[in-house]
């Protein structure tokens, strides 16, 4: 079974709880206005990963609490969804997931049984909210499927990473402000 994805992160802390092993899926045929995140809406960009190498790796991966699909659409790309956050919950990890979709389009998929959060809804720019974690607009809800985790959770903050890459590329994650930031950098980089 075959997967493609935009980017991984190994190691992150801004999306969701605790520290988590991040797949954004490459893929989105849902096209919404305000999307950040263009760069994923092709189905032939990205890389084809085998699921059994991306297992491997998350379950070889020390000192994390769990895997966070992303996208792009991971509810495009079902079968490998369901493979890895299978492999993932057995593993006693916990398995986060967004998607674009509400869960009432969605919810006859087998995979949902895998996933201990669901935070569905796409981002909408004229909703815009950095106020709960990890998400960034008002319509954007989050559904507890198991008892991993419950409200509490959402008293953490939002937060965005910035990796620089040795080629000089800044890498962003995570949720907040992305404009304003980017200013801020602009602004530092020019002084
Ligand atoms: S569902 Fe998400 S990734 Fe897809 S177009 Fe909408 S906002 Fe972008």
């Amino acid at each position: 079974m075959k997967i493609r994805v935009n980017r991984i992160i190994k190691k992150t802390k801004a999306e969701g709880p605790g520290v988590r092993y991040c797949i954004w899926f490459q893929g989105c045929s849902r096209h919404c206005k305000g999307c950040w995140a263009r760069e994923t809406w092709s189905f032939e960009a990205g890389k084809e990963y085998d699921v059994d190498e991306i297992i491997e790796d998350i379950l070889s991966t020390k000192g994390i609490e769990g895997v966070t699909f992303l996208g792009g659409e991971p509810f495009e790309q079902t079968e490998a969804l369901e493979i890895i956050a299978s492999k993932v919950q057995h593993a006693g990890m916990s398995v986060v997931c967004f998607t674009g979709f509400r869960l009432e389009e969605i919810k006859t998929q087998n995979c949902l049984k895998y996933i201990d959060l669901l935070i569905d809804g796409e981002f909408r720019d004229n909703e815009k909210d950095y106020s709960r974690p990890w998400v960034g607009s008002k319509n954007q809800r989050y559904h507890f499927f198991t008892e991993r985790y419950n409200e509490n959770i959402l008293k953490s903050k939002n937060k965005i990473e910035v990796r620089v890459q040795k080629n000089g590329l800044i890498l962003f994650n995570g949720m907040g402000d992305f404009k304003k930031l980017k200013q801020k950098i602009d602004m530092i980089v020019k002084h």
